[in-house]
């Protein structure tokens, strides 16, 4: 296989940046630890760096992830000044990652550290981009499958950038693409979104996503929608179309009915009859016009968010551990 020469990184020396973002995962981080040493022990010639990301845990993470050592990889451990979810954590550990590749990862082995051989093995064939597909997703209930199948095609539909089906933030990115990412400075972090946006050549590789290992989800129904309407309006202006579109269908509509009623009482000499068709028309007019001034304040919120630019998260302390000597320097 001919290997494709890759552009200069920041730092020549780490080939692979694993990021993990991780909130309320203490008793997750050994058991995930302890498999990532497994699968990286199959590759030997790369210096590998783990960033670990304590998003403001509300249990002892912070003291776990600080306390894991690991003899395949160097580990650096950023802890948050707060929670600032799942996408600003990335986020931190996008911009912190000094590898050739970087993969991102769940610290609750449901994106599995066994495939990252092979996702390493794609790079090196010279994809900048390595998406993992979930075949099956075990342990989730019917309706959050459902939904994601769902929603994962209308965004696709709705938005300018093209979005991989099925891929959540498990995937593998080269340094230019990492360069790039960087580069979008938007507080609205639909990652999933973000990460799809710079394009390069892409590879996907299917997998079973397994049932999380300990712990729960950190996502209520919720959370889920608010996610799910981020990512459309952070990357479609879709809605705001289909407004302008229904308004025109209904006042067209309602242009023509009125020729009707004046012709029949020209005509016929008919009186309009009255107040049911009335009430309802108003009602579903006001109905229409509230849904049109929703889906305009959905996108003034995220302006107004926008121009405040603040920062997408805080770092409290830094701490990071070499692979072999285990010396620990601390910092920040
Ligand atoms: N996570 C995070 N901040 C949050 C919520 C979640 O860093 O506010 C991390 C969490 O620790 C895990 C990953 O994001 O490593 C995925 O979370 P989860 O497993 O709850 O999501 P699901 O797999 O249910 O979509
Ligand atoms: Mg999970």
């Amino acid at each position: 296989m001919k290997l494709v020469e890759h552009p200069k990184s920041v730092n020549e020396d780490i080939t692979l940046s694993i990021i993990v973002p991780v909130y309320n995962e203490q008793e997750m981080l050994p058991i995930f630890n302890h498999h990532l040493s497994k699968a990286l022990s199959l590759l030997l010639n790369e210096h590998v760096e783990v960033i670990y990301i304590n998003d403001g845990s509300t249990d002892d993470s912070w003291n776990a992830m600080s306390n894991l050592t690991n003899h395949y990889a160097d580990i650096e451990c950023i802890n948050l000044s707060r929670n600032f979810g799942k996408e600003a954590a990335m986020t931190a550990g996008i911009d912190n990652a000094r590898g050739e590749a970087i993969i991102l990862l769940d610290a609750d082995l449901q994106d599995p550290p066994e495939l990252i051989p092979k996702m390493l093995n794609a790079w090196k064939q010279g994809f900048d981009v390595v998406n993992m597909k979930r075949s099956s997703r075990l342990g989730e209930s019917r309706l959050k499958r459902w939904s994601a199948h769902i929603y994962y095609r209308l965004l696709d539909h709705l938005s300018e950038v093209p979005l991989q089906k099925d891929v959540g933030d498990f995937r593998l990115l080269s340094r230019r693409v990492v360069d790039d990412i960087k580069k979008l400075s938007e507080r609205s972090r639909y990652m999933k979104g973000i990460l799809s946006w710079p394009g390069y050549k892409q590879t996907t590789i299917s997998f079973e996503r397994p049932e999380r290992v300990a712990g729960e989800t950190k996502w209520s129904f919720f959370q889920l929608v608010k996610l799910g309407l981020s990512g459309i309006t952070a990357f479609s202006v879709k809605p705001l179309q289909i407004s302008t579109w229904v308004g025109t269908l209904i006042s067209t509509s309602a242009f023509f009915y009125g020729l009707w009623v004046v012709a029949k009482t020209l005509f016929f000499g008919e009186t309009v009859a009255g107040y049911p068709s009335i009430m309802l028309t108003q009602l579903f007019l006001g109905g229409v016009q509230l849904i049109a001034i929703g889906v305009l304040g959905e996108y003034i919120g995220r302006i107004y968010a926008e121009t405040k630019g603040r920062p997408i998260y805080l770092i409290m302390d830094k701490q990071s551990q070499k692979n072999q000597n285990g010396m620990v320097k601390k910092h920040g």
